[in-house]
């Protein structure tokens, strides 16, 4: 997506050889307009399939997820990171190691939110190692929904998540993916230019 690419390329800062900070536009601030495109691109690369429900993890996978949820008119649930007086029972929950974080969150969602009548299109903002998709496609196998695939609005490539998930079949719409972080520069895969 070749609007994305500008905004990674203009804003986006190399922390280190395989940390990118978007925080000027997906992370911290959020631009509207960006992400009310990045729903439209995700409702296209998925228009071959019936969803009924967009899951993803807070915080970050929330406003790409709301904006497909609102193009497809489908209901959005998001995996809470921490339990609650409010969110304690009747939970479908997994283990997740955050590469960015360095510490494992058990994430969670109610049962009344996901269920075996659900066609789940998983959605998150950045696909490193696969964690984070790992731990939401156990979340809806716990719960017998149907996964149509994975969309991510920043894959890394050079990591292993994406190779890892595609060979098991996972079906994963990336809409940028960062080659290499190399001397504080992005360069994008070949072939990405959208
Ligand atoms: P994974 O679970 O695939 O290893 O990593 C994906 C999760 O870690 C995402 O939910 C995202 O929040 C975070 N993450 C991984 N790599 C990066 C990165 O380079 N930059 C940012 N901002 N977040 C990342």
């Amino acid at each position: 997506m070749k609007l994305l690419q500008e905004k990674i390329i203009q804003e986006g800062k190399v922390l280190s050889p395989s940390v990118l900070k978007v925080d000027s536009f997906l992370n911290h601030q959020i631009d509207p307009q960006l992400m009310k495109e990045i729903g439209h691109e995700f409702a296209n690369r998925f228009s071959d399939q019936v969803i009924t429900k967009v899951l993803t993890i807070e915080s970050s996978g929330i406003a790409p997820s709301v904006m497909l949820g609102l193009e497809i008119g489908a209901p959005v649930v998001f995996a809470r990171k921490r339990k609650s007086l409010t969110l304690s029972d009747n939970l479908y929950s997994s283990k997740v190691h955050s590469f960015t974080k360095n510490e494992t969150n058990e994430i969670s969602v109610s049962h009344s939110f996901i269920g075996a009548d659900d066609n789940v299109l998983i959605v998150d903002d950045f696909l490193a190692n696969g964690e984070a998709v790992k731990g939401l496609l156990d979340i809806a196998a716990q719960a017998g929904a149907n996964v149509v695939g994975v969309g991510i609005v920043i894959e890394k490539g050079f990591q292993d998540g994406g190779k890892l998930l595609r060979e098991q079949g996972v079906r994963i719409e990336s809409l940028a993916i960062v080659d290499s972080l190399e001397d504080g520069k992005v360069t994008f895969a070949t072939g990405e230019e959208k």
